[in-house]
């Protein structure tokens, strides 16, 4: 008899939440993990839960990264994970934005989050129950993408969002980083009895941070210095 696969995932963004940003990334070699990330990814794993990531890449809509360019960088970090021990069951991107330059992909879509169809069709094609799965991204855009899923979803606060003013918007969680949101996540899913508070809503309350104008290749500078020190904060505890 084939062994059934568990029903639930955790679905992950990619840029800002996994590894660092970088404006439009196309370049293998300038993958790089957050800190904490394998680590977050191994405790999520090994409780059962499947990773899936889900990306906005409008960067191919606007002629900056191609999609064979966009496989290079999946396959640096599914490899940099696998090394890690951590297996991604599968990327999924929206190559479109409607202000593109490239024909075919410059149009309105219903895959670029906060569209829910990335999320709809990862769940459909990998086989897990949305209502049972978390999504997990660093901009409300994300937690609205989640949430219209029908996943309950966690917010990682990077400093560049404001408070959400409507409930679709809204979060279960907010978390400092990876390993915040995966302790949470198996906290509330009864898998840790490790108690663990989220962040208030009220922590988004503050001038948001921008990353400036950046050419394509950039990195980008925010999340690497909230994450240098969130990561000192974590190791802290
Ligand atoms: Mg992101
Ligand atoms: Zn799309």
């Amino acid at each position: 008899m084939r062994q059934r696969r568990p029903s639930r995932a955790i679905v992950l963004d990619r840029d800002g939440t996994l590894m660092h940003n970088c404006h439009y990334c196309r370049d293998p070699e300038q993958v790089q993990l957050l800190p904490g990330v394998s680590a977050a990814l191994g405790w999520l794993s090994g409780a059962g839960y499947r990773l899936v990531v889900v990306t906005n890449q409008s960067g191919v809509a606007r002629g900056h990264v191609s999609e064979r360019q966009l496989a290079r960088v999946h396959e640096r970090l599914r490899r940099i994970l696998v090394a890690e021990g951590i297996p991604l069951e599968a990327i999924y991107y929206c190559p479109h934005h409607p202000e593109g330059s490239r024909s075919g992909y410059a149009e309105h879509c219903l895959c670029r989050k906060p569209e829910p169809g990335l999320l709809l069709r990862a769940a459909f094609e990998c086989g897990f129950a949305l209502a049972a799965s978390w999504f997990v991204g660093d901009i409300l855009a994300d937690v609205e993408a989640g949430n219209r899923a029908g996943c309950r979803t966690v917010l990682l606060d990077l400093g560049t969002e404001p408070r959400p003013e409507t409930a679709l918007q809204t979060p279960a969680y907010v978390a400092r980083n990876l390993p915040h949101a995966a302790r949470l996540i198996l906290a509330a899913d009864g898998r840790s009895r490790r108690k663990v508070e989220p962040l208030p809503l009220a922590a988004l309350d503050r001038p948001c941070l921008t990353q400036g104008v950046l050419r394509p290749g950039d990195p980008s500078p925010i999340p690497t210095a909230q994450w240098v020190t969130q990561a000192a904060l974590e190791g802290a505890q």
